[in-house]
């Protein structure tokens, strides 16, 4: 199954075509057994009062650099980690 990102303006997808440019982008699920940084997430998405499920992601541009631990060479989403890179509401309409 792919992967996409819940960013209605993101267009990172999951499987082959991820790549871009080297980037690597990884995805993560929303912290829905924790609620309070479950809502820090909907929150900074500007999406209050939605409920993603357990089959939404976010891609790894939404996060800061300090919001990953890099172990083995692979890269956790620390779980403390809360998401703030969006694009501005002018970037998603004013296409
Ligand atoms: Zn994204």
């Amino acid at each position: 199954m792919p992967r996409y990102c819940a960013v209605k303006a993101c267009r990172n997808r999951g499987g082959a075509a991820s790549r871009q440019d080297n980037k690597r982008i990884s995805f993560y699920p929303f912290p829905l057994h924790d609620k309070p940084r479950l809502q820090k997430w909907v929150a900074n998405m500007k999406r209050e009062g939605w409920i993603p499920s357990r089959h939404q992601y976010l891609c790894s541009e939404h996060f800061t650099e300090d919001c990953f631990d890099i172990r083995w060479g692979i890269r956790y989403l620390k779980n403390t980690a809360i998401p703030s890179i969006f694009p501005s509401v002018e970037d998603v309409y004013v296409l």
